[in-house]
C-alpha cells in the first residue's frame, strides 16, 4: 500500500494580491471622514456622491 497518496502540496510562488487602492481612503468632501472601502473606486461617500437622484418629485433640496 502506498503511504503518501494524499500528500498535500504547499502553494509555492507568490500569491497574487488582489488589486488594491490606497489602504484607507476617506470621502473627498471637505470635513467628511467617511471611510471608503478600498475596493470602492469612488471618491465620495454615499452621502456626497455627485450622482443626482432623479426622483426628487419637486422637493426642494437645500444646496450644501
Ligand atoms: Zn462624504
Amino acid at each position: 500500500m502506498a503511504d503518501n497518496v494524499l500528500k498535500g502540496r504547499r502553494i509555492l510562488g507568490t500569491s497574487r494580491a488582489p488589486k488594491e487602492y490606497t489602504d484607507e481612503r476617506t470621502c473627498a468632501q471637505d470635513g467628511c471622514e467617511t471611510r471608503l472601502s478600498r475596493y470602492n473606486r469612488r471618491e465620495h461617500c454615499f452621502a456626497h456622491a455627485p450622482t443626482k437622484f432623479p426622483r426628487l418629485r419637486g422637493r426642494v433640496v437645500p444646496e450644501s
